[in-house]
């Protein structure tokens, strides 16, 4: 952190500030400049907020040197993580897909998807059981009946699930049948949640807040690192903004934003960033073509009889065409698929 001291701050302020800040543990590196004095704190500046520097007599501002985020920095790991699912590789040179419903509505359903998922090359089948919807009328998802069902599918097609949880009291659960846990858009702050997962060593896919800016993000991954699961991914499914053409705005600077910030895998998912079934698959190429390690994308057999998110549903036959386009694109910028 730097201090900078006001234009006229007298000696005796600069000396009260320096000694307020070593009272804390730091130590400090005065440079006395012509114009004005700026203080250097050293240490481990995260646990402080700058802000209260600011409050001493003779400060003007007070600024961070560090990333507010440790275990998820690049600086701090600078290698790509690799997160193994079950002899899948994510995050190296191999770009995955996962893909499925929305929500598991019933076996015909679920069996018809995972069956052309498979055949079209996905590595994941995703198909959420406990649904969180805006609305409390709109379908909740077949819960512990949509696990089993996934739990079928899995064992059947040799492919790893992806499932969301919703409530910390439900990990342990939902952690029995998947392979990889999924905290939804509207849960990506929810601490208690996190901290759930976090004590689990089942692989985490994080999806970015509706609302929530890249550092949000990544101190959102903080919490799960901190509690000892090292097994996280991101994944950017769009934000809110003014724009209502699409139902999110699929941010693609965060792919590269993310990938040079942090060290974890970054998976894309176009249909909830763009909610239309016809943007899915250009925003899925240029998601790749942006460095994505991956893509979740939605999967439904019959889109207009879904009971949720049929409208940015591709078919399987859209799907496996799409998995074709992703793939010359991957293997364009020396990558797999
Ligand atoms: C989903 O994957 O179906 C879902 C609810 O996604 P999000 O949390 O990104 O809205
Ligand atoms: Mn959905």
């Amino acid at each position: 952190m730097v201090i900078v001291m006001k234009h006229h701050a007298s000696s005796e302020e600069i000396k009260y500030v320096m000694q307020h800040v070593e009272s804390l543990g730091f130590k400090t590196h005065p440079v006395y400049g012509e114009e004005r004095t700026i203080i250097g704190v050293i240490g481990d500046e995260r646990p402080v907020e700058p802000e209260v520097f600011d409050l001493l007599p003779g400060v003007e501002r007070t600024m961070r040197v560090l990333k507010p985020f440790k275990l998820a920095s690049r600086d701090f790991h600078p290698e790509d993580s690799i997160v193994q699912i079950n002899g899948i590789s994510v995050g190296g040179d191999q770009v995955i897909v996962m893909a499925g419903p929305c929500s598991v509505e019933t076996r015909e359903q679920l069996m018809e998807t995972v069956a052309a998922v498979k055949q079209a090359g996905a590595h994941v089948l995703r198909g959420g059981a406990f649904k969180p919807r805006t609305s409390p009328y709109a379908f909740q998802g077949l819960g512990l009946k949509g696990l089993e069902l996934l739990r079928e599918a899995r064992d059947e097609y040799h492919l790893p699930i992806i499932t969301e949880v919703v409530s910390p009291t439900d990990v342990t659960l939902v952690a029995q049948y998947a392979d990889i846990l999924q905290i939804g858009a509207r849960n990506m702050q929810n601490f208690a949640l996190l901290h759930a997962v976090g004590e689990t060593q089942k692989p985490v896919l994080l999806k970015r807040g509706l609302m929530s800016t890249v550092e949000e993000l990544l101190m959102a991954a903080e919490y799960i690192l901190s509690h000892g699961n090292q097994r996280v991914m991101l994944c950017e499914r769009g934000i809110r903004t003014f724009e209502t053409v699409t139902r999110n705005t699929f941010d693609i600077n965060a792919i590269p934003a993310l990938k040079s910030l942090t060290h974890l895998p970054v998976i894309a998912d176009p249909s909830h960033g763009t909610g239309k079934w016809e943007y899915v698959t250009p925003i899925a190429r240029a998601a790749v073509a942006a460095g994505a390690d991956g893509l979740i994308i939605e999967v439904h057999p019959d889109p207009a009889s879904a009971l949720s998110d049929g409208a940015q549903s591709l078919k399987p036959e859209k799907f496996a065409a799409m998995v074709d386009e992703v793939r010359r694109i991957a293997q364009a910028i020396g990558r797999k698929l």
